[in-house]
């Protein structure tokens, strides 16, 4: 995480410039850069040194690729609150008295009392979690709309 983060910072680094800003062993540098490669999220390619023939490696993120995978996991969780909207009810039941809200069948199942402190359950009309969900669920579907416009 904290390579990543620092790659993160430049257009490209030499796997040596990097290892002296982490301050971290070279070891440590270079299987973390390797791992993050095998999931895709960064790349290398290397420069000859034309004093004495060894190679200098060069580190960037993919971008392209890490902007695809997060559009990936942000089409998931709305997958996900789709999914809990759908089982979210218009009415909810609540306690006066501490606040705690019910579903339905929960309420039913307290006999429409509460557990905590034994008041009565009320019926509200309006279920706010649901509204929320609704708020989260239209924003996250723009901005992908937004980003499957963009990439
Ligand atoms: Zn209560």
């Amino acid at each position: 995480m904290r390579v990543f983060k620092e790659l993160m910072r430049y257009e490209d680094i030499s796997e040596e410039q990097l290892t002296e800003t982490l301050g971290m062993k070279p070891n440590d540098v270079r299987r973390a850069l390797y791992k993050l490669e095998r999931y895709g999220l960064v790349r290398n390619y290397k420069i000859r040194n034309e004093n004495d023939g060894t190679y200098i490696y060069y580190w960037y993120v993919d971008r392209e690729t890490l902007n695809r995978n997060l559009l990936k996991i942000k089409k998931s969780v709305l997958e996900k609150l789709k999914r809990r909207l759908e089982s979210e009810e218009d009415q909810y039941f609540y306690c006066p008295a501490c606040g705690l809200q019910f579903s339905y069948e929960e309420a039913m199942g307290y006999d429409f009392t509460c557990p905590r402190c034994g008041e009565p359950l009320e019926l509200a009309e309006s279920n706010p979690r649901k509204k929320l969900l609704e708020k989260i669920v239209k924003r996250l579907e723009e901005e992908i709309k937004h980003e499957e416009s963009v990439l």
